[in-house]
């Protein structure tokens, strides 16, 4: 099922000439000299198509920097007019929307701890309503796509249609190499759902380090994403927020550089002749695959009738280990990945069990099962 949004494309709200497309700026506007100066480097770059600056700062905890407030927005607009750059910052309440369309913010963008707030969203809406400025949504901070579609339609439905989303990666108990991970599936879960939605990758907040960001940034860019947000300081080591995951402008450029950059499709005959030839391999193998499942839980439905004639149960755990230890040991020696071979194993192996609770409470029970897809 697709997405029913109503969506220009990126090109009629931002210069999109430039490969890849990128916005930067400070994660915070601090002082008119560092937004002014930072604006300037970053315009003289050449590669940055519209300039960041966070002034109102969402803070987990009280008593840090919560950002520069209104008075930022003057210092954008000297920015804007000084380098010719368009101006984004993030807006959380109706307040702030007012405030940054009156003083010509070009783009808003809407955070990450608002997107989880069906109540600060719609706020957010509401204010947008009559008005014609592109908005991008981040992901919300916790790994739910609903969320995020649902905070993308009330935008939309506000009548914006200039409308992006933005990959920022999902917060997790878990410590990992990343500040928030980046659960790639969800974001093209949702690029299914709305293929003409542009998608931009925000690789400062899911990396959290400097260092990952021009990894990060490949990999957006071979999911096809259409932009990053990249935040960039005239000087990170004394940035107020965010200092180990801000680069600087030719820091930027580096990492810019060092990316490769590749087509969707390409209309060179030849490769797209073998493209096809190889992806009709794949398409016959999936369908071996699908044919070899219904015939395994065809199995799996057997085994269910013969387990209830005798009246075993439905789960031997010496069994199951016995079929992950040799499946996994198997796929090591053709190149599998064992997370891989373990993971989907788990899902056949699970739905082996659905079908035998299937068959062997064809009662109360069994409804049940199948309604929770146990
Ligand atoms: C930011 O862009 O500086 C920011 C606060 O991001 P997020 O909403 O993704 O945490
Ligand atoms: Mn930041």
């Amino acid at each position: 099922m697709k997405l029913d949004l109503n969506i220009q494309p990126l090109n009629t709200w931002i210069k999109t000439g430039k490969e890849p497309l990128v916005i930067a700026g400070p994660c915070s506007a601090e002082t008119e000299d560092q937004l002014v100066a930072t604006a300037h480097l970053l315009a003289n770059t050449g590669r940055v198509t519209a300039l960041r600056a966070g002034i109102w700062k969402p803070r987990t905890r009280p008593g840090e920097f919560e950002g520069i407030g209104s008075i930022g927005l003057e210092w954008l607009k000297r920015a804007k007019a000084e380098t010719g750059l368009p101006t984004t910052v993030e807006v959380a309440t109706g307040k702030h929307v007012e405030e940054a369309l009156k003083a010509g913010v070009d783009i808003l963008w809407v955070g990450a701890r608002s997107t989880v707030n069906p109540f600060t969203v719609q706020e957010i809406a509401d204010a947008l309503k009559g008005v014609d400025v592109p908005v991008m949504v981040k992901n919300p901070v916790n790994p739910d796509l609903s969320l995020w579609i649902g905070a993308l339609e009330r935008i939309n439905n506000a009548g914006i249609t200039k409308l992006a989303a933005i990959h920022r990666g999902f917060s997790s108990y878990e410590k990992t190499a990343f500040r928030n991970e980046p659960m790639w599936d969800i974001a093209i879960h949702l690029k299914t759902l709305a293929p003409n939605l542009p998608l931009i990758c925000d690789p400062s907040h899911i990396s959290g380090n400097r260092d990952l960001i021009g990894y990060i940034s490949q990999k957006a860019l071979d999911l096809d994403m259409q932009g990053l947000m990249i935040e960039s300081h005239i000087d990170p080591s004394v940035a107020w927020t965010d200092a180990k995951q801000q680069v600087t402008p030719s820091a930027l450029v580096d990492i810019i550089d060092r990316l490769t950059l590749r087509k969707p499709e390409t209309r060179d005959a030849e490769v797209n002749d073998k493209l096809t030839e190889l992806r009709n391999n794949i398409d016959k193998i999936d369908d071996l695959i699908i044919q070899k499942m219904a015939e395994r839980m065809n199995i799996a439905e057997q085994i269910g009738n013969y387990k209830k004639d005798n009246n075993i149960t439905i789960l031997q755990i010496n069994r199951w280990d016995e079929i992950l230890n040799k499946r996994v040991n198997y796929g090591k020696a053709l190149k599998l990945h064992p997370d891989f071979t373990e993971k989907l194993l788990e899902l056949i192996h699970s739905e082996s069990i659905r079908k035998q609770t299937e068959v062997m409470n064809k009662d109360v029970a069994g409804q049940a099962a199948d309604k929770l897809h146990v």
